[in-house]
C-alpha cells in the first residue's frame, strides 16, 4: 500500500485517465476524491470504488470556476482533514487550424488546462503546507508539453505552460516538502481521443485508420497506444515518491514518440 490513508483529489476522474488514476490510488490505500464536471458519472465512479472497499467521495467541480474549486477542496478538508495529493487532470481537446479557432475556443482551452491547474493548486497548497506532511501536485501534461502537432495550437500552448507552473511550484513548495511534476502521455484511447479521430480525419482529408497509424502513432517505437494503466503507474510514482529528489520534472510515457 503505497498511499495508505493519503487524501488524493483527482480532477476529471469520472472518465478516462483520471478514473484509472483514482482507481489505482484507491487500490494503494488512498482516500480518493472524484472531482468532475460530470456529476452523475463522478458519483457512480466514487460508488464503484466504495463498493470495492475503498474510501471515495465525489465532488462537483468545474475546474475553471474559482468558487466551485474552493468549495470542493473545502468540502474534502472538512470531510477528511486535509489534502496530500492533487492530480490536476481535467481536460478537453478542440482541433482546428489556428486561423479557424475562435477566441472563445482559445480561452476555453486555456481556462480548463491552465486556470484549472492554477485554481486547484492554489486551493490545495495551503492545506499541504499546514499539515506538515508535505504533498504532491501532479499536472496532466502531454507529449504536447514538449512537441507540437498541427491543429492543436491552444492545447500545445497550455500543455507547455504546465511545465513552467510545475517548476515554479517545485521551488516554492520545497521547504514544505511539496513536490510538483508533470506526466506527459502519448495517445491513450479515451473518449477525448475517440472524438478526435473522426475530427482529424475530416480536417486532414484522410481516413480514420490513417489518423491512427500515420498521425497518432507514427513516431512511436512500436505503433502502440499508451494505456490508462501506463499513465496511472506514473501518477502513482509521483504521488508516492518519498523526497524532493523527484520534483519539477516531466515524465513522458508515450511508447517513445517523444524522447527527452
Ligand atoms: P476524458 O475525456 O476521458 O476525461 C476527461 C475528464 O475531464 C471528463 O471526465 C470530463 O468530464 C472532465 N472535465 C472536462 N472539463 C472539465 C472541467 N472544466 N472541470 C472538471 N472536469 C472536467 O479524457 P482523458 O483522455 O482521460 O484526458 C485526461 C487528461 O489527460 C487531459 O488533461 C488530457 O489533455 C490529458 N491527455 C490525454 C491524452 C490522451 O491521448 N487521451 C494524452 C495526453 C494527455
Amino acid at each position: 500500500m503505497k498511499l495508505q490513508d493519503k487524501i488524493a483529489i483527482v480532477t476529471g476522474s469520472a472518465s478516462g485517465i483520471g478514473k484509472e488514476i483514482a482507481t489505482t490510488y484507491a487500490r494503494e490505500g488512498a482516500k480518493v476524491v472524484i472531482a468532475d464536471l460530470m456529476q452523475p458519472a463522478a458519483e457512480a465512479t466514487a460508488a464503484g470504488l466504495r463498493a470495492s472497499g475503498a474510501q471515495a467521495m465525489a465532488v462537483a467541480m468545474d475546474v475553471t470556476n474559482e468558487d466551485q474549486v474552493n468549495a470542493g477542496v473545502a468540502e474534502v478538508v472538512k470531510a477528511w482533514g486535509g489534502v496530500d495529493v492533487l492530480v490536476s487532470n481535467a481536460g478537453v481537446q478542440i482541433v482546428h487550424p489556428l486561423e479557424e479557432f475562435t477566441l472563445a475556443e482559445w480561452k476555453k482551452m486555456l481556462a480548463i488546462h491552465l486556470d484549472g491547474a492554477f485554481l486547484t493548486t492554489r486551493a490545495c497548497l495551503p492545506h499541504m503546507y499546514k499539515s506538515g506532511r508535505g504533498g504532491s501536485i501532479i499536472f496532466m501534461g502531454s507529449v504536447h508539453s514538449h512537441e507540437a502537432s498541427v491543429l492543436k495550437a491552444p492545447y500545445v500552448t497550455a500543455k507547455h505552460g504546465l511545465l513552467g507552473l510545475a517548476k515554479t511550484i517545485a521551488k516554492e513548495g520545497a521547504k514544505h516538502n511539496v513536490r510538483a511534476n508533470v506526466i506527459c502521455p502519448g495517445f491513450v484511447r479515451t473518449p477525448l481521443v475517440e472524438k478526435q479521430i473522426p475530427e482529424q480525419a475530416k480536417e486532414l482529408g484522410i481516413s480514420e485508420d490513417d489518423v491512427v497509424k500515420k498521425v497518432m502513432l507514427k513516431d512511436t517505437v512500436d505503433g502502440e497506444f499508451t494505456t490508462v494503466q501506463d499513465v496511472a503507474e506514473v501518477a502513482l510514482l509521483f504521488a508516492s515518491f518519498p523526497s524532493n529528489a523527484l520534483t519539477g520534472q516531466s515524465l513522458v510515457v508515450s511508447h517513445g514518440w517523444f524522447m527527452q
